[in-house]
């Protein structure tokens, strides 16, 4: 025999419930605890009932509810009499009911043990969420059940984008999974959309964030006309939509989606007083099976979304094979760039910089190469977009400016012209860390005096942020180094930027250079860019000389230095 104080709380109840339940129903408002016994254990017992703040109940197999907790009327408005009258119909949701039925059917429950949810009627009409969890032991369920409506809300808040109320991220992978575990059943296939909108981020700049929200409410909503009610829309935060389309009879399909989403798009938005065209780029993936995971789903979209942006003019890409085995090349170029360092397969190679009135050479330009073991050579244009992607660059670019400092040190003594080594940086690596420390590191490791250094900035990452570009050239101009803005006139930079930029030098781009005997007007922007150089005592490099003609105009123009193939190409020290 067991002694009453080594009973479980539940048991205890239990053997106590049988005989109080009828008192504890007439008494109705009452504390029940005042029903489960005043002495010893009991009462403490008998507190903690009153005080739960979970519901405690004992329930028949039907559904009929016995002794209950005070905690019943705060959570459901009900005195504990009412409940008590009110059958499980009256009293759970109907789409509940027969979930909740199954569940209270002992012969249903073999291991007499039950978790579940369900929700239950309060008095003020609403429902509330219920998690139970109930034992079954002498024909009575012992429940306990906790008012989960409030973290539910949350839950779903937390699944949906705050401005739009579409699903996010989290929310829309979860449906794509469930959409493809079911293509297991023989369900036609699936597909991704990945939408970016082109021309967001000017309106918002321009117009402002509350016409920018506006803009993305509206984008939302022609979205959501221009579906089926089946498929799932979504906003990944910024300017970044994506569908999720189920039951397709094929690619063609999803790209037909992926067209009426473009259509959808085109017509010009009213957005505070202003008429906004926007543009977008759409990827679309399609799994075919249920073995595709929907991240990687997400990705091939996203993947097709940025080959469709950066196409120009395109504006749906679809990731096909073509495209997976293009992923799969830079995925294996990626993996072994890796090694590339510590396994010593990068060199650089330098290209002269010469005087063009033939006295001699001022400077060089570190170039970098990478040779694989087992492969062939791999060109910079091929994995420095990779090694940038990566951060890679970073790391490759310290042992640039290592290597470069170290060699230009060594020759340096032995040239007339005092040359300065430029080394390249890409905008990745002006942001990452710090650079000056990196070049000061270079330096005081190789001796190279800081003015035999000049860093390489392209005009594209000069652009990008001009006033961050500005304060840092200025900060790696103080300690001596040089600066040169790379590929002078390739894009959309302006003589007044080049003026107003703290740059030593500009390299004008080979482009400008191949055109100067046909096109008087590229003949008049390297005219202007030699005045101004000559005004502000900029050095100007002409690079990219390939023949005798291209060199006999640079020199007639009046640019006083060169680089190019006809004058020696880069080479890879012995
Ligand atoms: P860039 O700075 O414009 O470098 C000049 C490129 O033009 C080099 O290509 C060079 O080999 C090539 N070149 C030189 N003379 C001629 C010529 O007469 N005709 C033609 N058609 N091309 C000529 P490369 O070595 O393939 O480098 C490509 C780009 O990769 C460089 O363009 C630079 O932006 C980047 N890069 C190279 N090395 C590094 C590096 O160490 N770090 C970083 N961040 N970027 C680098
Ligand atoms: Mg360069």
């Amino acid at each position: 025999m067991v002694s009453s104080s080594e009973l479980t709380p539940e048991r205890r109840i239990s053997e106590q419930q049988h005989g109080q339940q009828a008192s504890a129903s007439e008494q109705g408002g009452q504390g029940a605890g005042e029903h489960l016994g005043r002495e010893g254990a009991g009462a403490e017992i008998a507190r903690l009932f009153d005080l739960a703040s979970d519901l405690l109940a004992t329930i028949s197999p039907e559904g009929r509810l016995g002794l209950l907790n005070p905690a019943w009327q705060e959570v459901l408005g009900f005195s504990r009499d009412e409940l008590r009258a009110m059958s499980l119909r009256e009293l759970v949701h109907p789409d509940d009911l027969e979930s909740t039925r199954s569940r209270l059917d002992p012969t249903a429950q073999p291991a007499h043990f039950t978790n579940f949810t369900n929700r239950y009627r309060h008095r003020d009409g609403t429902w509330r969420w219920l998690l139970w969890s109930a034992r079954f032991q002498d024909d009575t369920w012992y429940a306990s059940a906790k008012d989960i409506t409030d973290r539910l809300a949350l839950e779903r808040q937390a699944l949906r984008d705050p401005l739009t109320r579409l699903p996010n991220r989290i929310l829309l992978v979860d449906r794509a999974r469930q959409a493809i575990a079911r293509l297991h059943r023989g369900r036609a296939p699936v597909a991704i959309l990945f939408i970016d909108l082109d021309r967001f981020k000017a309106v918002n700049d321009t117009l402002g964030h509350a016409a920018g929200d506006e803009l993305l409410l509206q984008v939302a909503r022609r979205l959501s006309e221009a579906l089926r009610d089946s498929d799932t829309v979504a906003r990944f935060g910024g300017d970044e939509f994506v569908v999720l389309a189920e039951e397709l009879e094929g690619d063609a399909e999803a790209i037909t989606i992926g067209e009426r989403v473009l259509h959808a798009i085109e017509e010009p938005f009213a957005i505070a007083d202003a008429e906004v065209s926007l543009r977008a780029s759409v990827g679309v993936a399609v799994a075919h099976d249920a073995a595709t995971d929907a991240e990687d789903l997400l990705r091939q979209a996203d993947i097709a979304m940025y080959r469709a942006k950066s196409a120009g003019g395109q504006d749906l890409e679809l990731f096909d094979e073509r495209l997976r085995r293009q992923v799969a090349a830079r995925l294996d170029i990626d993996e072994r760039l890796r090694h590339a360092l510590p396994r010593q397969e990068l060199r650089l190679a330098y290209q002269p910089q010469m005087r063009l009135d033939g006295r001699g050479r001022v400077g060089w330009e570190a170039l970098l190469r990478w040779y694989p073991h087992g492969s062939l050579q791999v060109e910079p244009a091929e994995f420095l977009p990779l090694a940038r992607e990566s951060r890679l660059i970073v790391a490759i670019g310290e042992w640039v400016l290592r290597s470069a400092t170290l060699q230009a040190a060594s020759w340096r003594g032995r040239e007339r012209l005092q040359p300065t080594m430029s080394v390249n940086i890409s905008a990745r690596e002006l942001a990452e860390g710090d650079i000056v420390a990196r070049v000061k590191g270079a330096l005081a490791h190789s001796g190279l005096p800081a003015g035999g250094l000049c860093l390489e900035i392209s005009e594209d990452s000069l652009l990008a942020d001009v006033r961050a570009a500005r304060e840092l050239l200025e900060r790696i101009r103080q300690i001596g180094v040089h600066v040169a803005i790379d590929n002078f006139g390739s894009g959309r930079s302006s003589l007044s930027l080049a003026a107003s930029m703290p740059i030593d030098t500009i390299k004008i781009d080979r482009e400008l250079i191949r055109g100067l005997d046909r096109d008087s007007h590229r003949r008049g922007i390297v005219k202007a860019l030699v005045s101004l150089a000559r005004e502000t005592h900029l050095r100007l490099v002409a690079t990219g000389i390939e023949t005798e003609r291209e060199l006999k105009l640079v020199r007639k123009v009046g640019c006083p230095v060169g680089q190019g193939f006809l004058l020696s190409p880069p080479q890879v020290p012995a």
